[in-house]
């Protein structure tokens, strides 16, 4: 049945970003939901991925430079954390909190982003040659 093939796609796409516990982009969505959906091809992701979006299920992560990872919408406030060898990102707990002095006076801070780039655990464990 297409309609029940179609909600199992959606339904694996889901749960592959809520239990990654990190935002992944439509590549590693696709790779993570592939174990209950075989075959699932990388322009379904997308479609779902977009519909997801639209429901407020999930929110897009944009970093400079990258196209944009998912995460589930309604995580609390957190920061990420970006490998420069795998690409991957992250998520840092928590907040350094009290941004706001940093901005100039008369100025009023509405949100921040804090992005840390680095090498994670596996990549420095492998000596850090750059690898994709
Ligand atoms: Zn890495
Ligand atoms: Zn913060």
């Amino acid at each position: 049945m297409a309609m029940e093939r179609a909600t199992r796609q959606r339904d694996a796409i889901r749960t592959a970003i809520e239990a990654a516990k990190r935002p992944l982009s439509p590549r590693e969505v696709q790779q993570e939901a592939r174990s209950k959906v075989p075959g699932l091809g990388l322009a379904t992701v997308y479609r779902n991925l977009k519909s997801l979006a639209g429901d407020g299920i999930v929110r897009t992560i944009s970093l400079p430079g990258e196209s944009p990872r998912y995460e589930p919408a309604e995580s609390p406030h957190h920061h990420h954390f970006q490998c420069v060898t795998c690409r991957r990102v992250f998520d840092i707990p928590g907040c350094p909190g009290n941004l706001r002095r940093l901005a100039p006076r008369g100025f009023r801070v509405e949100q921040h982003d804090v992005t840390l780039y680095g090498r994670c655990s596996d990549c420095n464990k492998r000596g850090g040659r750059a690898s994709r």
